[in-house]
């Protein structure tokens, strides 16, 4: 074997979803390609939780991405949940081999401790920016003596440890889509890798873990092309073979700009919600990027196709037939009216007991329509009003006219405002009863919005009436996916509308 031609290592691929929030449909495309791509090879595919950035963790957000991953119909051998020969599978739960890479690259001088206070680092960039240069650390750090070290750590300074990227030189790596990239060094900041509380950061996290957990490829959004220059200076760094990189194109809204919760509707909970089948969103997964070859003139003709059934395709047959070589890099777009129209598709395929099969498992799931029914309990007169009381609760879509959302002392411009901020508090809130209603409450002070100007909005948005059964405990039934998404989708149309 040559430095070129390693033995070949059976793959071992991940993915390493960050749990920050509602699990998002990113997590299922990347986590589908990888799933296809292991098990094309007869390898293993793998899930890590990469929860080391504290500030942005959400608890609650790993088992969400885990149910929502198992209702796609991906599965994974080695994980959290699963265990497997390389774990712990979470990231918080390694800080001590991070620690002990960390002080290998101090020992071998491919990195160093950085003293700077976050003030100073402030007043750094706020110089760079006054003179027109990019943010970045100056290096100033880079060469201090044992002494100068000693003795900022005998005042109890704080560090952090930096990655020394070297000078005047360039980073090249293999991008198994794209071909060579180079990164000039001078473009590539001294990366920290362990803060001052002890944790290291993704970069030193994702480079150690995949070296250690074995993973060949590492196929992962475009997004992480900037971040890789540093990881492979890590690999070197360590003197570890790299891995292969994927970088596969990222998911677009329609107006071609990177998906957002802004824009589209990106919780995979939304999809589960609001109705979508699980093969339909990963058949729809497994179209974006263009892996699958589409069926030719003749095979349209000969087998009597409509062009759009090419479009159609199983688990199995993504098995079978995805070619990695085959992405486009053009940005896929995530285009809810195709996804809507495959999913019909998928509910026309189904026989009747199983379309049945799937509405109770949904939106007339015993624990669903329970809910709903404890809602109306004490306000109806006979049982045949239960529809009418609680049809927003089973419809797609609803829109209130401007009598019923606007509040009398605000203008039509201020009302769709505010809607907005109401998103913004919503989507921080823990879905319960008393964390929505501090949410709205906190917002409402924040803004001067009384208590009633504010629920009443928010009424009229997910109920489209000025009357509704309880707020709060109906938003609660409602669930957090498909509020978010009502909000939204009233604040397009209103823009449709006024054009
Ligand atoms: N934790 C990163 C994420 O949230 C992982 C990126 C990678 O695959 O390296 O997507």
């Amino acid at each position: 074997m040559t430095a070129e031609n390693p033995t070949p290592r059976p793959t071992r691929v991940r993915i390493a979803p960050s749990p920050t929030g509602d699990p998002h449909v990113g997590t299922a495309y990347i986590g589908l390609l990888n799933y296809l791509f292991a098990t094309q090879r007869g390898g293993e595919f793998i899930l890590r939780i990469e929860d080391t950035d504290r500030t942005r963790f959400h608890a609650g957000s790993e088992q969400m991405i885990f149910d929502a991953l198992k209702w796609v119909g991906l599965t994974w051998t080695e994980g959290p949940e699963v265990g497997g020969p390389h774990g712990p599978y979470r990231q918080s739960e390694r800080t001590e081999i991070y620690r002990k890479y960390a002080q290998i690259l101090l020992d071998n001088g491919t990195a160093y401790k950085s003293f700077e206070s976050e003030a100073e680092l402030e007043e750094m960039r706020r110089q760079q920016t006054a003179a027109k240069q990019p943010p970045r650390y100056n290096g100033a750090h880079r060469h201090l003596t044992p002494e100068q070290i000693s003795a900022y750590e005998a005042e109890g300074r704080p560090a952090v440890i930096r990655l020394k990227v070297p000078e005047n030189t360039s980073t090249t790596f293999r991008d198994e889509l794209r071909g060579d990239i180079t990164f000039d060094h001078n473009n590539v900041d001294d990366q920290v890798l362990m803060k001052s509380d002890g944790f290291p950061t993704y970069h030193l996290a994702n480079v150690v873990d995949d070296h250690l957990m074995g993973i060949t490829d590492v196929i992962r959004a475009e997004e992480w092309i900037s971040s890789t220059p540093k990881h492979v200076l890590l690999y070197k760094a360590f003197g570890w073979q790299a891995p292969n990189f994927w970088h596969m194109p990222l998911l677009r809204n329609i107006d071609k700009s990177k998906i957002s919760k802004r824009k589209n509707p990106v919780s995979l909970n939304y999809y589960r919600e609001s109705g979508y089948l699980p093969e339909a969103l990963l058949n729809f997964l497994g179209l974006m990027g263009g892996g699958m070859a589409q069926p030719t003139e003749q095979e349209i003709v000969s087998k009597g196709l409509n062009t759009k059934e090419g479009d159609i395709f199983s688990l199995a047959e993504m098995i079978e037939k995805f070619d990695f070589k085959r992405i486009s890099l053009g940005g896929p777009v995530f285009d809810l009216v195709k996804l809507r129209w495959l999913n019909g598709e998928y509910i026309r395929k189904q026989s009747p007991e199983a379309f049945y099969a799937s509405l109770r498992r949904t939106i007339l799931s015993d624990d669903y329509l329970q809910a709903v029914a404890s809602l109306v309990h004490t306000r109806l007169e006979t049982l045949g009003q239960f529809g009418d009381m609680t049809s927003f609760l089973f419809s797609d879509n609803v829109l209130p006219t401007d009598a019923v959302f606007l509040p009398k002392k605000r203008t039509l411009e201020e009302t769709l405002a505010f809607v907005p901020e109401q998103i913004t508090a919503l989507e921080s809130a823990d879905w319960d009863l008393t964390s929505i209603e501090s949410a709205l409450k906190k917002l409402g002070e924040e803004k001067q919005w009384s208590v009633k100007e504010n629920f009443m909005l928010l009424r009229a948005i997910i109920t489209g009436s000025a009357t509704s059964p309880p707020l709060v405990e109906s938003l609660v039934v409602f669930g957090k996916a498909r509020t978010l998404d009502r909000m939204r989708r009233f604040l397009e149309a209103q823009k449709k509308i006024r054009r």
